[in-house]
């Protein structure tokens, strides 16, 4: 089933007060925006087209720092004017009255909007630089999430609320004028401007809306398979270009295999910027980069340096199919977007070069989180999030490393073929739609008759990790666990913890209930709990299965 936008949203008593009324709903905006790079404004207009869904005098919708109007409201039967805007800028929201009543069923609202060119890096923003003989030149570009879209154009700025987005952008001529989907049409628009027009998007959140404008180049596109991918490069740059383009290129395929899913739209831009704050996001066809996390010479860098390109490459690239061809829900479920795209830029650069031992490299950074996550002030991985802002401290190491170890747990427990079988499923049946946390776990589960919901509920809503402890009884290891706090301190948390052991019979996958289990060993020889270390957890040993593990290391 595909989740239709909207339709049926739950919307929680908590969040009620964070969330626009499901009355009306946009489907498609077509965007016009105009920015003046020298006025440091722009000016916009906007058809939204939506569904009423019950009669409606007023509509509400989000827009911050943003003059709105004038407004009309078009229907087949008719047109309602907009005849009083109110702006409340506490709530970042605008309130349309209408000049009557709006019944259900389709209407299409036009509203004009003009805004100031932020220099906050965020909405849509102002950055300048100096070419090599000193000249400025600004770039017009936008960062959107979570919350800035209504910064940029007054929006439904919710996550679930997905439209098409058809924009188009009125620039000076012989600036480079990209958005989400590749350009369509180009007119003259008089006194040196161009009219820009580009494909409609696929249905998706107001987040991952983007445009650039600016004196930058863009290189030739390189066809992946039938997917064009181009470098979006400060002028005299385009030396450092090759390598974003090999690791795209081979990201895109990686992806699109692994996910079993095609590219979901139509083409790729990669940007650099020298001016952003994040290090890179994730835009629908058109990801913008810190420049030094997408441009590199492969001359003079490190290894290290190289390596975190393509890990910031493959993580934007991960993230076309899982966040935004499927989606959160609300900000509650960042943490899965984060963890997983985390997930998937390992596997990908791992596979993309095997030398670098990618993976050896995660269990160094995995040892942080294990310090973070032994604390009694650590926090669980995910929580409930009413206002959007509440999401803003998920974006930590107990999102990006414990959350992707947890996965890499799962995976490595069901088997990485399973484990993919349960990611196809979810993202084919949701979509573009929205989902919660607990659809990934549910497909999963579905695909491998596997309790997955229930082993991993306990890992994302309880903070910390077990100490696993593993004895010798009568020809069994118990398996047993408590929780690891550095503290020293008792705590009854349990946890359903999945992982390989090994034995002289071979490695099987294990799944410690809060009850502990045991194991059968037939012979003296050694028993390693938690083969390849992927579980998040810490193993203690009793004195007779040490003496095992030691000999046998030993022997090697
Ligand atoms: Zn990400």
């Amino acid at each position: 089933m595909t989740d239709e936008p909207g339709i049926g949203a739950r919307v929680n008593d908590d969040e009620a007060r964070y969330r626009l009324p499901r009355s009306v709903l946009p489907r498609r905006y077509d965007l016009v925006l105009e920015p003046d790079l020298d006025a440091v404004t722009f000016t916009g207009s906007e058809a939204v087209t939506l569904e009423v869904v019950e009669p409606v005098d007023e509509i509400v919708l989000n827009s911050a720092d943003l003059e709105v109007g004038p407004g009309r409201l078009e229907g087949s039967g008719g047109t309602l004017e907009v005849s009083t805007i109110r702006l409340d800028p506490e709530t970042e929201r605008v309130h349309l009255l209408l000049s009557g009543t709006a019944e259900p069923g389709e209407w299409t609202l036009h509203l004009g909007f003009a805004g100031k060119l932020s220099d906050q890096l965020q909405g849509f923003y102002r950055s300048t630089y100096s070419d090599d003989e000193g000249r400025t030149h600004t770039i017009a570009t936008t960062q959107f999430e979570s919350t800035d879209a209504r910064r940029a154009f007054p929006c439904w700025d919710e996550p679930d609320l997905k439209a098409v987005f058809g924009v188009t952008l009125v620039t000076a001529d012989g600036l480079l004028a990209i958005s989400n989907g590749p350009e369509i049409g180009r007119e003259d628009a008089g006194g040196g401007r161009v009219r820009v027009r580009f494909a409609d998007t696929m249905p998706m959140s107001t987040y991952l809306v983007a445009f650039v404008v600016g004196s930058l180049d863009a290189t030739e596109p390189v066809d992946v398979d039938g997917v064009p991918l181009r470098i979006v490069h400060r002028p005299g740059k385009a030396d450092l270009t090759p390598f974003a383009a090999e690791v795209g290129a081979f990201c895109l395929r990686y992806f699109a295999d692994y996910y079993g899913i095609p590219y979901p739209d139509k083409k790729m831009d990669m940007v650099g910027l020298p001016d952003f704050a994040q290090g890179a996001m994730e835009n629908l066809g058109c990801i913008t980069y810190r420049e030094s996390l997408l441009l590199v010479d492969l001359d003079k860098a490190t290894q290290p340096e190289v390596a975190t390109v393509a890990d910031v490459i493959a993580h934007e690239l991960a993230h076309m199919w899982f966040g935004d061809l499927v989606t959160m829900r609300w900000w509650n479920g960042i943490w899965l977007n984060e963890a997983f795209a985390t997930l998937m830029e390992l596997l990908a650069v791992d596979a993309y070069r095997p030398d670098w031992e990618r993976w050896s490299q995660f269990l160094r950074s995995r040892a942080v989180a294990f310090e973070v996550d032994a604390l009694e002030s650590t926090r669980s991985i995910e929580y409930p999030v009413r206002s959007p802002d509440d999401a803003a401290g998920m974006f930590d190491i107990l999102t990006y490393t414990k959350g992707a170890a947890v996965l890499r747990m799962l995976e490595q427990y069901l088997g990485a073929e399973r484990f993919r079988e349960g990611i196809r499923r979810y993202l084919d049946e949701h979509r573009f739609g929205n989902t919660e946390t607990h659809d990934l776990w549910d497909a999963i589960e579905k695909a491998t008759g596997e309790p997955v919901r229930r082993i991993m509920d306990g890992w994302i809503w309880q903070g910390g990790y077990p100490l696993v402890s593993a004895r010798l009884r009568d020809g069994m290891v118990e398996l047993g666990q408590r929780r690891y706090l550095i503290s020293g301190k008792q705590d009854d948390t349990v946890w359903d913890v999945p992982l390989l052991v090994r034995t002289s019979a071979g490695t099987e996958p294990v799944l410690i209930e809060p009850g502990g289990v045991s194991i059968p060993v037939t012979d003296d020889g050694p028993v390693v709990v938690n083969a390849g270390v992927h579980a998040f957890v810490r193993v203690e040993y009793d004195d007779e299965l040490l003496a095992r593990l030691t000999a046998d290391l030993r022997s090697l």
